[in-house]
Formats: C-alpha cells, structure tokens, sequence
C-alpha cells in the first residue's frame, strides 16, 4: 500500500483534496466524487490505511501546524512513507470525547504521557499518532486539552490489538507508560486541543464519506448480480421471487437517493475550508444502508452464509456483514450523528437542555 501510495503521489493522485501549494491537486468535491467513482470502476485497491493521514491529519496539520511541522509530515503522509492513526478514545470517553484522561504532564521541553487510548484502528501498523491529551492537570471537559502528533515507535508505547467478529483485527489498544513527546509536536497550541480535534472530527465526518458512497454502491449491484447468478432449492433464480426483486428496488433506489445527497452535501461545503455538519446526513445514511444491504444479502444465502468464501475481505459478503455491525458505531455513532443533525442542522435544543427538562 505505502507502494501504491507512492506511485499515487508521483501521477499526481494523492491528497485530491488538499491545496495545491500543500502538494496536493485541490480538486472540488464534485471532482473528487469522479476521481472515487473512476478509482472504484477501475478496481482500484482499498487504501483505507491511509484514510486518517490523508483525510484528516495532513487537513489538521495544513489548517493548524505549525510551518516546520507542515514541512516535515505533508510530504510524507503524501508519498504513502508514514501511516497515521487516531488516539481520541479512550474507554471512558468516546462519544464524550471531553471526558479524555489521558494525561500528559509537560516539563521542560517534553510532554511525558500515561494513560491509555482505545479503538485506535491501524495503531499495530501506524508511524505516527493524533494524539489528544490532559496537559493541563485538574482541568475539566472541553479545557486543558492538547492535540500532539506521537511517534508510534517512541519507548513506552504498547499497542494491543483487538481481534473483531470477522476475525480481522482493526482496532487496537494503546497503552502509554511515561512515554516522552517533544513540547514541539503539539499542533496548536498548548491547552488548545479541544478546537484541533473539532477541526480533525469535520475533516473526519464531513468528506471522508465520498470514497464510501461510491463503494456501496458497487456493493448494491453485487448483490444483485449475485440475485440473478444464483437459484434457491426450488431451482428457480432469486430474483425471479417478487419478494426479493422488490427489497432490491428499495435497496437500489435507496442507494441512489444516497449518492444525491453526497452531491448535495459535497456541492454545499465547496468553499468551506473546514467542511460543515452536512456531512453527517451522508455518513449516518451509509452506514445504516451498508448493514441493511449486508443483512439482505446474509438472508439470501441462507445456510450458506455459514461457509466464508475465500474473497478478499473488501468483496466478502459475509466477513462484511460482521463488519458492517461497527458502521454505526466507529466515526461516531447513530444517535450521536442524529443528534448532530438534530442541534447544528435543524437548530433543535440540545440534549442536555431536554434531558434536564425530563421527569427523572
Ligand atoms: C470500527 C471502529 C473504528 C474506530 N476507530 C477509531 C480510531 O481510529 N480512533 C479513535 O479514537 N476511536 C475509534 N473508534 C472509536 C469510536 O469513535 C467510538 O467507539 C465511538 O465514538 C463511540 O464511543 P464508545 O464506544 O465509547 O461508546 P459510548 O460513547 O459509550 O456509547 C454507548 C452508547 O450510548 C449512546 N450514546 C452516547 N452518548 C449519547 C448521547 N449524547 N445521546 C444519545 N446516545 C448516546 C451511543 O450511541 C451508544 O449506543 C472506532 C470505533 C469503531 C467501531
């Protein structure tokens, strides 16, 4: 992959998004739909490792690095030379990422951190981490907080992955034992975390759906391909059952409704630097399609959804029907993107305004 990213870089094809003067191509966000769909009709590999350095690190570091630091990661995370991951969660605190305790306590030129972070995905292969932590001892919630970048390889850092239902193992626990950071990886400033990782989180949640939309789609018609190459034990064609060529329409035309509204919500933050809440809609759409389109096709395969095929994970119905249970969870829940919605779309109140208002 780090390969494939190199020859990327060097055809002009990493960091679409990014601005040009960065290294990047700076297409709009219609164009990067085209160069998705293109990249998806083409077969081109999965590069979901990469998905934090490019999509939401390197955007992080252009928005709020420092000019050395830019210097240093961009052209790396680029080339495909350094893989990043995301320290945010933590077992107490993941969709109240203000609840974060691991602690950084700074002297002299160094942070020394201990604590521990949860749900890291790619940790076990990362070079480099977004790192948020308590610098500011004895601060509450969103305060206190500092967004650093941590060399995976520094002494004291343990990473334990975690194995998942399908088998794969794609998040990782990371434990940190007085493990010492230059004061000069902080990405803003000191005590300022909390408004970086609000960048990084719009970064993460309000683009990086596109490449997504465009593969379930594809998944879409490989079910249905998948429906008309296959008879069930009445030797008839699965699609021939009025049943299951209906639940395909829905699906389908479902799915085509949610490639409209990644064109609206791509067309809507076209000039925004930092894109806003509507990327929400799309995520939450997708990742509820995704285990719907999923849990279709394990209902047609009946009994033989008990063998898993040897198709690569990306292509494996059933290894993506395991996996297709954390779509609503990773990268912010259900509830949590329909609250979102709810205050910062539709100006709704806030839950904590109404749950105090409930009768306890
Ligand atoms: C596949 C995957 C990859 C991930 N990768 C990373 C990563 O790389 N880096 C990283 O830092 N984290 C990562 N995560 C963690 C992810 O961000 C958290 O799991 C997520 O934010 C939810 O936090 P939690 O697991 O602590 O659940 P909790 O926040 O404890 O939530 C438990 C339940 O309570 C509900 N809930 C919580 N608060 C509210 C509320 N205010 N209103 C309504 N309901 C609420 C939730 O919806 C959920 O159903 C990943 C998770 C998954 C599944």
């Amino acid at each position: 992959m780090r390969e494939w990213n190199a020859r990327l870089q060097a055809g002009g094809w990493a960091g679409i998004n990014w601005p040009s003067a960065f290294g990047g191509r700076d297409l709009k966000p219609m164009q990067q739909i085209i160069w998705y769909e293109e990249y998806a009709r083409a077969g081109g590999p999965d590069s979901s490792a990469f998905s934090v350095a490019q999509s939401h690190a390197g955007p992080t570091l252009i928005q709020a690095g420092s000019a050395e630091q830019q210097a240093f990661y961009l052209p790396k995370i680029l080339n495909g030379a350094h893989i990043w991951c995301q320290g945010f969660s933590e077992p107490g605190a993941g969709s109240d990422l203000a609840a974060i305790r691991c602690r950084g306590d700074v002297s002299g030129d160094f942070i020394t951190v201990n604590g521990s972070k949860i749900w890291t995905s790619f940790a076990q292969g990362a070079d480099f981490q977004e790192l948020v932590l308590r610098t500011e001892p004895g601060s509450k919630r969103h305060r206190g907080l500092s967004w650093v970048i941590c060399d995976m390889r520094t002494p004291g850092i343990t990473v334990r992955p975690i194995r998942s239902m399908d088998g794969e193992y794609h998040n990782c626990e990371v434990f940190y034992d007085n493990v010492r950071i230059p004061l000069a990886n902080v990405v803003g400033r000191l005590g300022d975390g909390w408004r970086v990782s609000m960048a990084t989180l719009a970064f993460e949640r309000g683009r990086s759906f596109i490449g997504s939309q465009v593969r379930l789609i594809g998944t879409v018609e490989r079910l249905l391909a998948f429906a008309k190459a296959t008879r069930g034990a009445d030797g008839a064609r699965l699609i021939d059952d009025p049943a299951v060529a209906g639940r395909l329409g829905v699906l389908r035309a479902r799915a085509s409704g949610l490639k409209s509204m990644t064109y609206l919500a791509a067309g809507r933050s076209l000039n925004d630097a930092v894109p806003g809440a509507e990327g929400t809609f799309v995520a939450l759409m997708l990742a509820e399609l995704k285990q719907e389109v999923y849990q279709f096709w394990m209902a047609l395969l009946e009994v033989r959804g008990l063998e898993v095929s040897a198709a690569p994970h990306a292509i494996n119905p059933v290894l993506q029907y395991l996996f297709s249970f954390a779509a609503t969870i990773g990268g912010g829940t259900s509830e949590v993107r329909r609250n979102i919605i709810a205050e910062r779309i539709l100006g709704l109140p806030k839950h904590d305004a109404l749950a105090a208002e409930l009768p306890k």
